[in-house]
């Protein structure tokens, strides 16, 4: 892949499907995150600041459990968790974050060189963020109260889930994976966690490794779904350890053979479901070198990817993806 190309990859969760309509509601919002992306790519903005500028688009649709649109937790209250890693090795996890409509954007800024942080958001941070000047709290969403970050949607889905008499855990999560125009891979992934979670229930999505990873020399990942099991299955893990070894075996064979990465992707899910049955998940990769892909075991994900360069546009597709569709 020429360097000047650039490859994004978006996901809005794994779970259910909900039917033609909701997804109708939902295509077009990531359609917008993958044009904000794309034209911050264009912009010359580079690769993090372009994933920024999608997940934000994601988060402020009340359509997906992220930033406004978060699930309420048991006691009616939204608490998100975020993570964004850069290639070069750097990462920041914020977990517990209130009342901001774009904790990517937030988060960003809490991202310093050569400071990988993982960081609960804690009182007294709440009550910077409050003093703070107007236009950080603009950039960041910041809402007054707790009740205008309970979205109607949300809400709904929220008793929804409630009373299903199956373990339905919701889905909506976003993430986001960038190969910019130098091969630097960027990720992030940001959640209200799973509808009506216990009190400080904290799932996949701020551990790194696990909801989110990026390693410039291997490739950038982005999963959602059932927190608990994501973790104990080390389903992250076992991808980037396995396109690892592809790759050292092998510099191009994610070009050479298009279907190799998708096989990892189906082969780790696989295994996921087999040692934890009725585990749900889906992934989004791009590897170093090679196409973007992504799976899911789940009825459905909400999945957009676009690739190409400033000369035009190579590949692109958006939709509610349907198992065996
Ligand atoms: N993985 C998220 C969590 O467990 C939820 C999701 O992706 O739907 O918090």
């Amino acid at each position: 892949m020429k360097s000047s190309e650039f490859s994004v990859i978006i996901h809005g969760g794994a779970g259910g499907f909900v039917d033609d309509a909701d997804s109708r509601l939902k295509e077009p919002f990531l359609k917008a995150a993958l044009d904000a992306g794309w034209n911050a790519l264009l912009a010359g903005e580079g690769g993090e600041r372009a994933m920024i500028r999608a997940m934000m688009v994601l988060e402020g649709c009340e359509y997906f459990d992220a930033g406004y649109g978060s699930y309420p937790n048991e006691h009616g209250k939204v608490f998100m968790d975020v993570a964004l890693m850069r290639g070069s090795g750097d990462f920041i996890s914020l977990v517990n974050v209130r009342k901001v409509k774009y904790p990517s954007a937030l988060a960003l800024d809490m991202l310093r060189p050569g400071r990988s942080l993982m960081r609960v958001w804690t009182d007294r941070m709440h009550a910077g963020l409050e003093d703070s000047a107007d236009e950080f709290k603009e950039r960041y969403g910041y809402v007054r109260t707790e009740e205008e970050m309970i979205a109607p949607y949300a809400l709904e889905s929220g008793q929804r889930a409630r009373s299903a008499a199956s373990q339905n855990k919701g889905s909506g999560t976003i993430g986001c994976v960038i190969r910019d125009g130098e091969g630097r891979i960027f990720a992030g992934t940001s959640t209200g966690g799973i509808p009506n979670k216990p009190d400080g229930r904290v799932g996949d999505t701020p551990i790194i490794g696990s909801g989110c990873f990026a390693d410039d020399q291997i490739g950038g990942l982005s999963a959602t779904g059932h927190g608990e099991v994501i973790m104990k299955s080390l389903l992250s893990g076992y991808v980037i350890a396995e396109m690892r070894g592809r790759l050292a075996s092998d510099a191009n064979s994610f070009t050479s053979d298009g279907k190799a990465l998708k096989n990892i992707l189906d082969r780790e899910l696989g295994a996921m479901r087999a040692k934890y049955p009725g585990g749900e998940a889906g992934l989004i990769v791009i590897p170093k070198i090679g196409m973007p892909a992504f799976s899911f075991n789940s009825e459905a994900m909400n999945v957009g990817m676009r690739v190409g360069s400033a000369q035009g546009i190579s590949h692109e597709e958006w939709k509610v993806a349907r198992a065996g569709r």
